[in-house]
């Protein structure tokens, strides 16, 4: 029966685990110097350091006795397990189903792993005949030397000489399996046709799999390798294998695209991931711990990144704990590293992250947006949230660090905070989590900020008539800012959707303020103002919008959930504008 589990799944098993986690749960352990000690649990000591658990070695020692080993062996020896056993626990202590289906030996991936490396040294070959890539990557700052050193390439369209020469060497069914091809009606087809490629290594630098860009009309415009045995994405991190190696920094940096990893790397920060194109998983975040123990997160500033940041939170709530650490970097509005860096240089993006939210403000500053700290309900519903985050937390210090920091923002006892009932009524959580509410406070707070800052700029003062007169609820705060703007009263100032607001702090030349304040205007009308839309439609009609109002209000149309009658008209009208 035990070999029937593939080595594979075996040493993967192993490399999730938590091995300090593990381990401490049975065993009283206590860091020192990056080395987790206790009293060993194999021998009658006293002395309480001769027992030590290495999480980047994923390896227990003890120098008295000298029983030693991985996760697996501490299972067997500590709980009188077999090792067939042990595996078993192992894998119910990480939730994971053991493929009772696979064969003796286990996958031998080799084949595989040759096909896709010649295929992305094809790829490598090739770019270097498409101008238009070429242009495209020059274009965003990266150098022949980076394009090497990570193998970016491209897949043409055709595709029929390599094909050729992989056959003299491979069956149809290893090509397909490989990932790089598929089959149709024609016979074989290459996966990624027309796309920039890029290699996505395993930490035993095998070439698991590919991401495409395309470069042309081709959606979707990021394309992942189909999964795989190989290739699961909730298990590997672009760029892992090198930054992984990476002694200059003590932690890691998740970031949310290829081309960051890419460009940090070009400007000499090594120590940069990007998942997937899926969430960050529990994997994820093992792996990384098992080098590092501090890791930041750096996301886009706009909503969708702050809720990929609170997702990534959640994720690994639990896994913090002794001095693991996890940041949260917010770029200004706008800016990714990768676009971050190119401007400013790794000096500056090294103080962006010495800088970054610890996980306690963070969590406040998610949890506070777009809401008033002056109205009892909502500082209800923020206690609410933070009950549901730090039930799950079993690491006291970070609980009590936690509670200690939004309590003195709220102004709540600590007690009260803790002792809040588990089970709210489920329409209070979705009210909190309600996805428009939310997104409409981004565009409040961006409505504010150009207004404050661009106040003698705006001639077109619709908008701001619009929510001067507004009876919306919704409005009524955005409504007293502007109106104490206005009239130059420093009332606003008092008001926490303002202050919120100020932290946008974005470097917007006039031009951009402008355009910027068109587009979230409409935005805000397009919502609440039920005479704005015919207004639009006229404009559009007559063909009076400028090109970059038409593009915006298109995309806030694209955007919005529910579309009515009167909407699809503008829409059709902004379609047909020439
Ligand atoms: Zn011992």
């Amino acid at each position: 029966m035990s070999k029937s589990i593939p080595r594979e799944f075996i040493d993967k098993l192993i490399e999730m685990s938590d091995i300090v986690g593990i381990i401490g749960t049975y065993v009283d352990l206590r860091q020192s110097s990056g080395q987790y000690r206790s009293k060993c649990p194999f021998h009658d000591g006293d002395n309480i350091t001769t027992f030590s658990v290495s999480p980047q070695k994923g390896i227990y020692h003890c120098f008295k006795c000298n029983e030693g080993g991985n996760v697996i062996s501490f299972l067997m020896k500590y709980l009188s397990l077999d090792f067939l056993e042990a595996v078993e626990k192992l894998a119910e202590i990480n939730h994971v189903e053991i493929p009772r289906t696979a064969t003796k030996q286990g996958p031998d991936n080799s084949k595989f792993f040759e096909i896709n490396k010649l295929v992305a040294n094809e790829y490598f070959a090739y770019l270097k005949n498409e101008p238009v890539s070429v242009e495209y990557l020059k274009k965003r700052g990266l150098t022949g030397e980076t394009a090497k050193d990570f193998l970016i390439g491209f897949a043409p369209k055709v595709q029929s000489q390599l094909i050729e020469k992989l056959r003299e060497k491979f069956d149809d069914e290893l090509l397909i399996k490989s990932g790089s091809f598929g089959k149709g009606e024609n016979g074989l087809y290459p996966f990624f046709r027309n796309r920039i490629t890029f290699p996505i290594f395993n930490t035993k630098e095998n070439v698991i799999g590919f991401g495409g860009r395309s470069i042309d009309e081709q959606m979707p415009k990021y394309l992942n390798s189909k999964e795989s045995n190989f290739f699961q994405k909730k298990r590997e991190l672009y760029g892992f294998n090198k930054a992984r190696q990476d002694k200059e920094l003590d932690f890691f940096l998740v970031t949310e695209g290829y081309m960051d990893v890419i460009m940090l790397n070009q400007n000499g920060i090594n120590n940069a991931v990007a998942s997937l194109g899926t969430a960050f998983s529990l994997y994820h975040l093992e792996n990384l711990f098992k080098f590092k123990n501090k890791i930041i997160f750096c996301f886009d500033s706009d909503e969708a990144g702050l809720k990929a940041a609170w997702r990534s939170l959640n994720q690994c709530i639990n896994k913090i704990y002794a001095d693991r650490t996890v940041r949260f970097l917010f770029l200004p509005a706008g800016e990714d590293p990768d676009s971050f860096i190119l401007k400013n240089g790794k000096e500056e993006f090294l103080k962006k992250a010495e800088n970054a939210l610890v996980l306690e403000n963070f969590v406040f500053q998610y949890l506070k947006r777009g809401k008033n700290l002056e109205s009892p309900e909502d500082i209800r519903l923020i206690s609410y949230e933070l009950q549901n985050l730090t039930k799950n937390i079993e690491a006291d210090i970070l609980k009590e660090t936690l509670v200690n920091k939004i309590s003195k923002e709220l102004g709540v006892s600590k007690e009260a905070l803790v002792a809040l009932k588990k089970s709210a009524p489920k329409a209070n959580a979705q009210l909190v989590e309600e996805p428009s509410r939310a997104k409409t406070d981004k565009s409040f707070l961006l409505f504010i900020y150009i207004y404050s800052n661009f106040k003698d700029l705006i001639a077109d003062k619709g908008a701001i008539n619009f929510v001067i007169n507004s009876k919306e609820e919704v409005l009524a705060v955005v409504k007293k800012v502007i109106n104490s703007i206005s009239d130059g009263s420093t009332e606003h100032t008092e008001l926490a959707l303002y202050t919120e607001a100020e932290m946008l702090n974005l470097k917007l030349s006039e031009e951009d303020a402008l355009q910027e304040f068109q587009r979230v205007s409409d935005e805000i009308q397009l919502k609440y103002d039920k005479n704005f839309l015919n207004e639009m439609k006229k404009l559009a009609k007559d063909k009076k919008l400028s090109f970059e109002r038409k593009e915006n209000l298109q995309k806030t149309l694209n955007l919005s959930d529910n579309i009515s009658i009167q909407e699809e008209e503008l829409i059709k009208l902004l379609n047909d504008y020439a």
